[in-house]
């Protein structure tokens, strides 16, 4: 079939704008996903690894033995160490433990330095992987003031234990970290750290509804951010 340069213009043009009002419905009335995390109810259970070992498990993050190599995707952080500039050293915040993750930061400085995409961020506000892509340049790694990314030194196959087959693995020389479940959402269930917690001290939702209950917690409650001084805009709320 023969198209003229003017059908041409005009179906680009159409793709364009239909393209253009998805994103925008989708910024409007979609979803800006997020999580809070209640410290205090974390304090409650402090040895508790639940949440980490869900995850990994579900994710296929590998349990390397030497530090060196370790791949992690959610941790549990002393606050002075997750909150650096936390300078008041009689603050009671300094007791409580803080889970940190990748912030799916609303500007997110390692979708801009990637040269391949291999991380970019979707329009409900997850900063994705597509692992195939992925050189092994770790400049993302380099961007995130969070350090929440790692780099797979190592074959990882051997050191995962449990294999989840319905989530791929990854190779040595790729970077990996935090997905906030994208694979589980989109099945209507929550991601698994948020699932496996004891304490229900994590809390995941929509930010673009009001009546969620992320909306009303952080509505209700004082929360604090990771370095939001950085204009990255992340998305994990601390409830203090
Ligand atoms: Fe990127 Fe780090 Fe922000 Fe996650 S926390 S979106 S890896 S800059």
């Amino acid at each position: 079939m023969k198209i003229s340069r003017h059908s041409f213009l005009r179906i680009s043009g159409i793709t364009l704008a239909a393209g253009a009002a998805r994103r925008l419905a989708a910024a409007i009335g979609g979803k800006k996903w997020a999580m809070a995390v209640d410290t205090a109810k974390c304090a409650r259970q402090p040895n508790c690894t639940k949440c980490i070992d869900a995850c990994h498990q579900v994710h296929n993050v590998p349990a390397m033995p030497d530090r060196r190599h370790e791949v992690r995707w959610i941790a549990k952080e002393p606050f002075d160490r997750a909150f650096r500039e936390e300078e008041d050293q009689y603050s009671p915040l300094r007791a409580l433990p803080a889970m940190v993750l990748c912030n799916h930061c609303d500007n997110p400085p390692c979708v801009r330095v990637c040269p391949t995409q291999a991380t970019f961020k979707r329009e409900d506000g997850i900063v994705a992987m597509d692992w195939h892509r992925c050189i092994g340049c770790r400049y993302c790694m380099a961007a995130c003031p969070y350090g929440s990314r790692s780099f797979n030194w190592l074959d990882p196959r051997p050191y995962i234990h449990n294999p989840n087959p319905d989530f791929p693995t990854r190779t040595k020389g790729v970077v990996e970290k935090c997905t906030f479940c994208s694979e589980r959402l989109g099945t209507g269930r929550p991601p698994a750290c948020v699932e496996a917690c004891p304490e229900k001290a994590l809390v995941f939702g929509n930010l673009a509804e009001p009546d969620s209950p992320i909306r009303k917690l952080l509505a209700s409650r004082t929360h604090i951010r990771r370095r939001p001084e950085l204009g990255t805009g992340p998305e994990i709320y601390y409830v203090i």
